[in-house]
């Protein structure tokens, strides 16, 4: 007679709550859902890929001595995953994945995409050769690609140094890499470059770019919810770390504390370390000495304002990529009146075209130098509530009415949250101020909104899009 598998799952974690501390009790064995019991296989359900190794990398003997006991010595167990919202899929989906065989040496056939990487070795018999070592879902831009950054003097030294390290990374003295310059001026487009590339060369390795902003978020929650060790542990797993705007570290002792230790473990195992910062590690303050130090040991190479050439180079790329033609003499003229910073050069192109086609007027000479002319001007005022919503409505095709009105449509609901967000973010508005411009909402609202979208941000490439396609505009007016 076959035991039912719910209670054979609960007679396994009372023995598993004896052997391991309660944090790691609630971490890792809580969140598994048994699902059914046949021929002595047991199946559990875990939530990611990357629960599953690590409950086959430090629980393998427990479980199997467990699974010994209750199930004798034919049982088995197996995994069933819920897929990570992977590169592109829209929803997580499950999949089965027969693995843990505590009987046989030999392992089962693996139903899903598998990286063989024999060198890595196995760590223990029971993972199966060849499957991920952890699914971390690299947080890279395809577009920010090589192919797509423009060579020029103003970037030689960082992008060679950069192609270097995603041929061999970690293998090369430029560890860490650290990437500095201007705002706008190719720092996170590189990292991504660096990023894409060594997952071209090298498709076993872990990459993660991940800015420090978020790095120090993640680490403040994981402090919150007692998890500190797993949140060390995961960024001791990668083996590439592209770390965005390191001078954000500044003035967080904490965050710094805990990057220095990770920094050392990723550095003493040959791990590759990218580092982008707005100065070179002399200029930086507020950082503690040691993780300077460190940041000299390998290679800072900065990123220079570039010249007209290049400017004209960088235009006519973006051009063709949208699949656009301008007069010859519009391009050089918005290379040449914009000249310290390549995001500005590329909003002025977007907003030249947006202007044409708007009043459904060619793009002339003439048009180049009125726009010009404003967005020069413009830059330094501070935006609108209004402003902000009306850029909203018009990428969303909304009516302005709407998304000042109370419906609870959804579409309109995200319109009016992102345009909260956007508010709370460029202008100086109080919270309960932005609330009433937007359907006469109270500043808790407000404040729901911009975490919404900064979650949404966080997990939703397609929604990270918008965000930055709206972050374009709007800094543009
Ligand atoms: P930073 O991180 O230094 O502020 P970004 O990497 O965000 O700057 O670059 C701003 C914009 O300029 C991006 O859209 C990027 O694609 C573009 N850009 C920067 N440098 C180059 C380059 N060398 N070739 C093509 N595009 C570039
Ligand atoms: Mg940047």
């Amino acid at each position: 007679m076959e035991k039912n598998f719910e209670i054979l799952w609960n007679n396994c974690l009372s023995v598993i709550k004896d052997n391991v501390s309660l944090q790691s009790f609630k971490t890792w064995f809580e969140p598994i859902k048994p699902v059914k019991l046949s021929k002595n296989v047991l199946t559990i359900q875990v939530p990611s890929q990357f629960f599953y190794e690590w409950l086959e990398e430090h629980y393998i003997v427990l479980l199997k001595k467990i699974i010994k006991k209750e199930l004798g010595n034919d049982g088995r167990l197996e995994y069933s995953i819920v897929m990570e919202n992977a590169y592109n899929a829209a929803k997580p989906y499950t999949v089965k994945i027969p693995t843990t065989n505590l009987q046989a040496t030999k392992n089962e056939p693996v139903n899903m995409p598998v990286d063989i990487n024999t060198s890595k070795g196995i760590r223990n018999p029971f993972i199966i050769p060849g499957l991920k070592k952890v699914h971390v879902d690299s947080q890279l831009i395809a577009n920010y690609s090589f192919g797509n950054f423009i060579e020029g003097d103003c970037n030689r030294l960082a992008r060679s140094a950069g192609f270097a390290v995603a041929k061999n990374p970690g293998g090369t003295a430029f560890n860490p890499l650290l990437i500095y310059g201007g705002v706008g001026l190719g720092k996170t487009h590189l990292a991504h470059s660096i990023g894409l590339e060594i997952k071209n060369n090298h498709p076993g390795k872990t990459v993660l770019y991940v800015s420090s902003e978020k790095f120090t978020h993640q680490f403040i929650d994981a402090i919150r919810n007692n998890n500190h060790n797993d949140f060390i542990h995961f960024y001791q797993m990668i083996d590439v770390l592209i770390i965005d705007d390191v001078q954000f570290f500044a003035g967080k002792e904490k965050t710094q504390d805990v990057f220095f230790h990770v920094f050392n473990h990723l550095h003493q195992t040959g791990k590759q370390i990218i580092l982008t910062s707005d100065k070179p590690p002399v200029e930086m303050q507020g950082m503690e000495q040691r993780l300077l130090s460190r940041f000299k040991w390998g290679l800072s190479a900065d990123l220079q304002v570039p010249g007209l050439e290049t400017r004209i180079a960088i235009l006519e790329r973006k051009m063709y990529n949208e699949g656009l033609e301008l007069p010859k003499e519009v391009v050089e003229y918005l290379a040449y009146s914009i000249t310290t910073n390549i995001r500005e050069l590329e909003g002025a192109l977007i907003s030249l075209l947006a202007q044409s086609s708007l009043n459904k007027k060619s793009i002339t000479l003439e048009l180049a130098k009125q726009m010009i002319d404003k967005f020069v001007k413009n830059t330094a005022r501070e935006v609108s509530i209004d402003y902000i919503q009306k850029v909203v409505c018009d990428y969303f095709d909304l009516p302005m009415e709407l998304l000042k009105s109370k419906t609870r449509k959804r579409e309109v609901v995200q319109a009016r949250q992102i345009a909260m967000y956007f508010s709370k973010k460029m202008t100086k508005s109080s919270l309960a101020n932005i609330g009433m411009h937007c359907g006469g909402k109270d500043h808790a609202t407000v404040l729901h909104a911009c975490k919404t979208v900064n979650n949404l941000i966080d997990t939703d490439k397609r929604f990270r899009g918008y965000i930055d396609d709206l972050n374009k505009k709007i800094s543009l007016q």
